[in-house]
């Protein structure tokens, strides 16, 4: 669904941010895409959203496109909401109205029942919501929109904790099995349970690009408090003993998606 080859990319008058990157992303999963502050995660979803122009160093191709080029027909296949946004002051039922002819998929239905769940009245005005409820209107309309891919830009930030777990009921629930959804965060934690894919980016690279279920099957991750007994790959201090990734030996565990951020992001490699 996303083919990028040995691309380079640099903003302007500022050394290469990605340099040589090659990355294929296939459909019908979740991915997490994380990263600390600065590390690139907006700007490669700018790439594959065709946001940024790319400078003819390598290619990149979103559902068979080249984004740059911003074809109508590849426009309507990928809804993208970016972390920082403005709404028109209509109702939540007019902005919908003003942009589903642009979605031919687009089911009214589904937003309704999603903005049930994140207890949004559809009459009210925009202008007159929340940042959190704004968030929340964009998933929504996000989630309806029947396009194949799903760009998600630090998606859970502003929302307050119990928004963030019917984010993940109803990402878990709204999604058919051919679209994409990409959400980059650096809070970890609020997509641990939903992800089927990891990719971590550090300073424009790529350092860990694997399915949830490959980590599991070859690493596990324990909270112990005698780590040395276990050799293990990378160990944290936390209150009351530690947290520990070792090579998988015996039954599988959950991820522990801060642990495996952490470990990655010091160099220990998960291959
Ligand atoms: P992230 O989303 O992981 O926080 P970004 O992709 O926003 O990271 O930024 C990556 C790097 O590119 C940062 O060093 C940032 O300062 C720089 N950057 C982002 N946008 C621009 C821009 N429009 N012009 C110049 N530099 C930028």
């Amino acid at each position: 669904m996303i083919k990028i080859d040995q691309l380079t990319f640099a903003y302007r008058k500022q050394s290469a941010l990605y340099n040589q990157l090659t990355l294929d992303i296939q459909g019908g999963s979740i991915v997490g895409l994380l990263g600390k502050n600065g590390a690139g995660k907006t700007t490669l979803l700018k790439l594959i959203a065709g946001l940024l122009q790319t400078q003819d160093k390598g290619s990149i191709e979103t559902l068979g496109f080249k984004p740059g080029c911003r074809n109508p027909e590849l426009l309507r296949d990928i809804f993208f909401i970016p972390e920082e946004f403005e709404l028109p002051s209509v109702s939540m039922k007019d902005f919908v109205s003003a942009i589903r002819g642009f979605y031919p998929g687009f089911d009214t239905k589904k937003m309704d029942r999603i903005l049930l769940d994140f207890e949004l009245d559809p009459g009210r005005k925009l202008n007159k919501l929340s940042y959190g409820q704004k968030k929340k209107f964009l998933i929504a309309v996000t989630l309806s929109c029947g396009s194949k891919l799903l760009i998600l830009d630090e998606p859970t930030n502003g929302l307050d904790i119990p928004s963030k777990a019917v984010f993940r009921k109803v990402i878990s629930g709204a999604l058919t099995e051919d679209q994409l959804v990409l959400i980059s965060t650096h809070q970890v934690k609020d997509i641990e349970t939903i992800i089927d894919k990891v990719i971590i980016v550090d300073q424009g690279t790529i350092i860990l690009n694997h399915s949830i279920y490959d980590i599991t099957e070859k690493f596990s991750f324990k909270s112990v408090t005698d780590p040395d007994k276990y050799q293990p790959l990378y160990q944290e201090a936390v209150p009351g003993g530690y947290k520990i990734v070792t090579p998988r030996n015996g039954e599988e565990t959950d991820l522990d998606i801060e642990i495996l951020f952490n470990a990655a992001t010091k160099g220990i490699n998960f291959d």
